[in-house]
């Protein structure tokens, strides 16, 4: 198969290299069975070292840019370096041919690389994948790897996405390798069924009605660990926003820490972090509503916008961590573009990779705390008696001078405090039922005995505590003492519940 490749250089001549695919394929078995055959391999590498001295000094301000690619990009991707240059490729992803009901059975892929001062040019979209069996629901570009295989070096893009059996896969696409695929199902729980989801270092997630705009926003942890073997198994899931809405579009902001950017069904553009707390800033205050937006990295924004226009534009963002400041107005680069050309889920190459993220601080007061924290933001609290409580670290001291207050007036408290998002699924099986609705969905009420939603107790923020009188049901003097002096530890009591005490009464 011949594969052709365009430079363009303003100004200049257009370059176009034809490639002998089965030529390099068949190069590519012989160097696999025989060391001798080195040359072409060297010629090859010294040709993949060109188009990325090429791509490197169009990053500089000069000429050129790739102009297209066909079929495969990726068969013809800049050498690493060229990823170092600040301006760097990126490549979308996108599911067709279904919905998010009943999944999608196809994988597309497009990209779009050179600099801004060359005017980035979008690729054609190209089915990569054909699902049989379990189909995907909504997806998420992770990131690109070196492959490790020295054979058949190259870039290797990971996808994740959660499927019609409400669990976690990954997708590894290496067009490189020619027709190596890799899909490995991550999850085997069923408690996976997100609606949307987008990566920036880690993995976010939103649960809910499409049909209704009702939502929850995720987290999966045990993803982040940036430089390890992609294939990490998710540790656990916990809810960073209840009714977060469903949102219209949905992506990872690259480079900005812990972001992902939205745009919600008032047309409000966003960016939200969980850095202190979940905290959002409003980057467009209306008309985003319509169409898809994507962050592109290196500052660029994709949108998508529907209606009668049906362009692509392209937007600059001087300030990607939070304010508006330096957003451009758009720039239009497509015109007349089907709705399933928008772009959707990005995965940026490695100039914007190289923005791990940290380690998610935590909210120094507790009103930043407005849904589930992972155990690392709680501490254990020793009483006067040696009895521990874990709490989030918010409320460590105050609870601290609580029991010490509480034991000098001869009361022993005891109880449990923080409870895990998962252990709170664990409750609502056992209290609830074993069903996907049972657990996320059913109201509280119709529990027994009546269980919060996963997501939605305060005892899965560190911010409740159940007490006992020294292990035995709270008594009548203990329930006083509390009632006449939590508040003034910021603890209030939840009236349907004696035991239940909390830092807003929830
Ligand atoms: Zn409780």
């Amino acid at each position: 198969m011949l594969q052709t490749v365009y430079w363009r250089a303003p100004g200049l001549l257009n370059v176009r290299l034809v490639i002998d695919d089965d030529r390099r394929r068949r190069n590519r078995r012989t160097r696999r069975s025989s060391p001798m055959n080195v040359y072409d391999y060297t010629a090859r590498r010294r040709m993949r070292k060109v188009l990325s001295a090429l791509v490197c000094s169009a990053a500089l301000g000069s000429v050129p840019a790739i102009i297209d690619a066909t079929p495969a990009q990726a068969s013809t991707a800049p050498a690493p370096s060229a990823y170092d240059c600040g301006d760097a490729p990126a490549r979308f992803f996108q599911l067709r041919d279904g919905n998010a009901t009943d999944g999608y059975s196809q994988l597309w892929s497009a990209s779009v690389t050179g600099p801004e001062s060359a005017n980035p040019t979008f690729y054609d979209w190209k089915p990569i994948h054909t699902f049989t069996g379990v189909k995907p629901v909504a997806l998420a570009a992770r990131d690109i790897k070196k492959s490790t295989n020295t054979v058949s070096p190259g870039w290797v893009s990971y996808v994740y996405f959660s499927g019609t059996d409400k669990n976690l896969h990954q997708f590894r696409w290496a067009p490189n390798e020619g027709t190596e695929w890799r899909q490995d199902q991550l999850t085997t729980s069923n408690l996976w069924g997100y609606k949307a989801l987008a990566w920036n270092g880690r993995l976010w997630g939103v649960k809910g009605d499409t049909s209704t705009y009702e939502g929850d926003l995720y987290v999966a942890t045990g993803l982040d660990n940036y430089e390890d073997d992609p294939y990490d198994t998710p540790s656990g899931q916990y809810v960073v926003k209840n009714n977060f809405g469903y949102p219209k579009s949905f992506y990872g902001v690259t480079g900005g820490n812990h972001q992902i950017g939205f745009a919600n069904t008032a047309g409000e553009l966003k960016y939200a972090t969980t850095l202190g707390g979940y905290q959002t800033s409003t980057v467009r205050a209306s008309s985003w509503n319509a169409g898809r937006t994507v962050d592109l990295g290196g500052g660029l924004l994709y949108r998508f916008l529907g209606g009668t226009t049906n362009e692509v534009k392209r937007y600059t963002l001087g300030a990607i961590e939070g304010s508006n400041t330096g957003m451009g107005t758009g720039v239009v680069i497509k015109s007349g573009v089907a709705s399933d050309d928008a772009p959707t889920t990005t995965v940026s190459d490695l100039c914007q990779v190289s923005t791990a993220p940290t380690t998610e601080p935590v909210a120094a007061s507790c009103s930043a705390v407005t849904a589930s924290v992972p155990i690392e933001h709680t501490t254990l609290v020793s009483g006067p008696t040696g009895y521990s409580f874990r709490v989030h670290k918010c409320l460590a001291p105050s609870l601290d001078r609580l029991l010490d207050a509480a034991y000098s007036s001869g009361h022993i408290l005891k109880g449990w405090g923080f409870r895990s998002y998962d252990s709170q699924v664990q409750l609502r099986k056992e209290h609830c039922g074993t069903s996907y609705y049972a657990i996320y969905e059913m109201p509280s009420s119709q529990c027994s005995p009546p269980t919060a939603r996963p997501g939605s107790s305060m005892h899965e923020r560190g911010l409740a505590i159940d007490f006992t009188s020294n292990g035995d049901p709270l008594n009548t003097s203990d329930f006083n003492w509390l009632a006449a002096n939590a508040d003034s530890y910021g603890m209030f009591n939840f009236p349907k519940e004696r035991w239940h005490w909390s830092t807003n009464g929830n």
